[in-house]
């Protein structure tokens, strides 16, 4: 066992405060990382706030996990002690269904092992995330990260690259497709950086007037302020497809008047409130719906390699572990440019 820091949510209510707890013995498809860095992502503060309605307690969040790998089982073979690795969403899946046999557990039709707030493969006994100093996770959900990457930057890509990166692959996205990525934070500036590389034209599209500027520097080809309503009217049936990263209650009938014919929304945001959608936002325009979860192990894999190809990041504010509650404020506030990185040496 190895004995592990940690900071928790003790209750949907209640800061985090520090925890401790073992982590299992290194089996023989194990490795055991030492953190070094962990994102916060919108999705650690919707579940321990209970935002969701899934949440089980105590909860250590975190799934966007960069470290060393310190020891190794018997039988890996695909990773050893030295070697940069990353963790993200999940940490196991069933194995045997139509989704991981495909290589996209994240869909798997078993159980899939999430990081926090789930269960291990036994379905019983919980999960802990990265807001902690070790882990220990089968070989086979362990992501190589290249060492010519800064580090603290990467850990970002194990959540909110994967998430943005795969729906842009599957709906093949890229040269000749105007894209507009909603929501400029986490995700959304991931989004921007990724649909720029694979050759779209990019808008983000936001709430907040003030990160005009960061939008263009992130890559971005313009940049529409979502509550100027003549704004938004001119942008009537501009895009192939839009990204929709939000975190929080929006209005999607507006968001989708600027989709062209036969375009798609994609959701990637989960807002704690169902959206109302009106069937003649979609029927006229023969316009779609869809939504995305994360990536699989081979997909997450296969975009840390083009980060490491093109030299793509997060854009990062590293923290202290004391400062998480004050970061989850900052983070409902919309006030994070664009992603919080704990330092976890400071546990
Ligand atoms: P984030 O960094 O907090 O960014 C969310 C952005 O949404 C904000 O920066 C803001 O952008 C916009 N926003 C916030 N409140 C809004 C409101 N009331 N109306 C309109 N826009 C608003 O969050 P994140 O970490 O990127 O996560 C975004 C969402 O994706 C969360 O719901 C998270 O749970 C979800 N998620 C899903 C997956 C998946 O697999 N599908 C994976 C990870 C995360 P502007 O200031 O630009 O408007
Ligand atoms: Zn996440
Ligand atoms: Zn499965």
């Amino acid at each position: 066992m190895t004995p592990t820091k940690a900071y928790a949510a003790y209750t949907a209510t209640t800061p985090l405060q520090p925890f401790e707890f073992e982590r299992r013995v290194v089996g023989n498809h194990d490795v055991l990382i030492e953190i070094a860095y962990c994102g916060v992502c919108h999705s650690d503060l919707h579940q321990a706030r209970g935002e969701w309605g899934n949440s089980t307690f105590p909860m250590v969040p975190g799934h966007e996990i960069v470290g060393k790998i310190v020891k190794v089982g018997a039988h890996v073979a695909r990773h050893k002690v030295g070697d940069f690795a990353g963790v993200g969403c999940f940490v196991d899946s069933c194995r045997a269904c139509r989704s991981c046999e495909a290589g996209i557990e994240q869909y798997c039709e078993g159980h899939l092992s999430f990081t926090y707030n789930g269960t291990e493969r036994d379905k019983t006994t919980p999960t802990q995330g990265g807001y902690s100093s070790h882990i220990v996770v089968d070989e086979r959900y362990v992501l190589t990260v290249s060492p010519a990457l800064d580090t603290k930057a990467v850990a970002p890509l194990l959540c909110a690259g994967i998430t943005t990166y795969s729906p842009l692959r599957h709906w093949k996205i890229g040269r000749g497709h105007k894209l507009g990525v909603l929501g400029l934070g986490g995700l959304g500036h991931m989004g921007v950086k990724f649909g720029v590389a694979l050759g779209a034209e990019v808008t983000v599209i936001s709430t907040s007037a003030s990160k005009a500027d960061d939008a263009k520097r992130l890559g971005a080809h313009d940049f529409l302020h979502s509550k100027d309503e003549a704004a938004v009217q001119k942008a009537a049936e501009r895009f192939d497809f839009i990204l929709d990263t939000v975190s929080a209650e929006h209005d999607l009938n507006q968001t989708l008047t600027m989709i062209r014919r036969d375009g798609t929304l994609i959701l990637v945001g989960v807002p704690p409130q169902a959206p109302q959608v009106h069937a003649f936002s979609l029927i006229p325009r023969r316009r779609a719906i869809a939504g995305s979860m994360i990536g699989g192990i081979k997909e997450t894999q296969e975009m840390l390699d083009f980060c490491a190809e093109k030299q793509i990041v997060s854009d990062v504010e590293v923290i202290q572990m004391s400062y998480i509650n004050e970061a989850f404020e900052r983070m409902a506030r919309g006030d994070v440019r664009y992603r919080f990185v704990i330092d976890t040496n400071t546990l």
